[in-house]
This record gives structure tokens, sequence and C-alpha cells, in this order.
């Protein structure tokens, strides 16, 4: 049977969506928040022995706790999700990089931008970079519209662009909101269908989600579960998958570096 790919990922940033909801957080805080739940999903991880995953963390971040990012570094693949969550400007793209591969000492060669938000890609490539997460092939009302967009790893002019999965056809996204908001089988299942059609499921989750976050008055479909409730539902999701033997987990770059001729070009 063909091996199927899970490329599981994380935004680890400063923990900027109360201020979206008129909640005032200190930047220390926001930092705080996005640290506690990071400890707690490395602490699974550890436990289920460091299944390979991808780390997009903001430079501001790993420069506020490089131990962790070092640590984390051992295991998994670190990649930029910018300078600042908050804020963006162009060159960022190449700083963070530049700050990220000083702190762990080695490449970086993904980048995703905060929110997903659409950006002038030909940067990517400028700075270095091997490939772009930064597309969610689906439509979000007041978010972004990426239904034009291939579902499927393609090849930019000097980049390859890695989008998160969705469901094929539909294109319901399996992103973080998902897992939270849908029945764990339901949202299961459609990751076995996408998994089993497309051959890779794409993913990404925020290390804040994992984080105590019960004191905050914010939409519940944003925030709830958290803490250890999404913990374990993760430790399930990632056992489940663990337990299949023509399924595994992989840092994006091997991803690439072991498909090197097989994503489509747009040009
Ligand atoms: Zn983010």
């Amino acid at each position: 049977m063909k091996d199927k790919t899970i490329l599981l990922s994380f935004d680890v940033e400063e923990f900027d969506t109360p201020l979206r909801h008129r909640i005032r957080l200190t930047k220390d805080k926001q930092l705080h928040y996005g640290y506690l739940g990071l400890k707690n999903l490395f602490d699974l991880l550890q436990e289920l022995q460091h299944p390979a995953c991808t780390f997009y963390t903001t430079a501001n971040f790993a420069l506020h706790y490089p131990e962790l990012i070092c640590e984390i570094a051992q295991h998994h693949e670190i990649a930029s999700h910018t300078f600042y969550h908050s804020s963006f400007k162009p060159a960022d793209i190449l700083n963070s990089k530049i700050c990220l591969e000083e702190i762990i000492n080695a490449p970086i060669y993904g980048f995703r931008m905060p929110n997903m938000k659409d950006f002038d890609k030909s940067l990517i490539g400028e700075a270095g970079y091997i490939y772009d997460s930064s597309i969610n092939p689906t439509y979000l009302p007041g978010k972004y519209n990426y239904l034009a967009k291939p579902t499927k790893p393609y090849q930019e002019s000097n980049y390859i662009e890695i989008p998160t999965s969705v469901v094929p056809i539909v294109r319901i996204p399996l992103f973080w909101l998902a897992f939270k908001n849908f029945p764990f089988n339901l949202y299961l299942n459609l990751c076995k269908m996408t998994l089993n059609r497309t051959g890779l499921l794409h993913i990404y989750f925020h290390p804040w989600e994992f984080a105590d976050l019960s004191m905050f008055k914010i939409p519940s479909y944003i925030i709830k579960p958290n803490g250890q409730l999404l913990v374990d539902r993760l430790k399930q999701f990632i056992q489940y998958f663990l337990s299949k033997t023509d399924v595994h987990f992989e840092q994006t770059i091997d991803y690439i570096n072991k498909n090197p001729s097989s994503f489509i070009s747009k040009h």
C-alpha cells in the first residue's frame, strides 16, 4: 500500500487573539500564553516520542524563549512565522529567517504568513526559503478567498507552495477550528478520507490553544476546548495515526526533498 504522509504543523506565536475581541493583553502576557501552551504541547509530543512536526515560529517568540525553541529543533523542523504576529513589514520575511537561523544554528527552509494573509510571494524565494505554506485553499468570509488556488503542493517560479489540507472537492478546511468544533469522529473521518484520496494531510494548530484559556471572554468556537482537554484530543488523534502502518508523520522539508519532481507547476 502506498505510504501516506501527515504534515502536522504549529504556528508558534504571541497570543494576540484577545486583541481582536477588545480584550487588552500586554505583549509579555501574549508571549506567556504562547509559552504555556507550547510547554503543554511539547510534553505531549515528548510522551508520543516526537512524531515529526513543523513549528512555524515568530522570531519575536523565539528571541524570548530560545532554549525551548532549540529543544524543539532537536526533534522537529523550525520554520518562520515572520517576525511579529501583530505587525508585518516585507523585510521581516528575510529578517525572521536570519534571526531564527542564528538561534537554532541551522537553516530555515519554510515560511507561513500569520493569518494566511496574502503578500508579495516573490519575497519568499528572494529570501532563500525553499517553500511557503500560507495558503489554506478555501473561502473564509472576512479573511481570505483561496478557492482559485490548487489544493495540492505546487511549484512556483522560485519556491514551492504547500497548501494546508481541505476535504477534496468541497474544500472544507481541516484546520484548527475544524479540529475544535467538529465532533472528533467526524473530523477524524474527514482526515482519513483526505489522506486516502490525496496521500497527504497537512494541518495546523497554535500552541496557545493548549494553554488554559478559561478566563478569556472570547467566542467559544475560537478557544474551546483548550488546555488539557485539547491536549487529550490531539493525543487521541495522533495516536490513531501512529497505529497505522501505512501512515507516517514527516517534517515539511523532508516531504519536499523526498518528492522533488512530483509537484505540479503553475506555469
Ligand atoms: Zn499565526
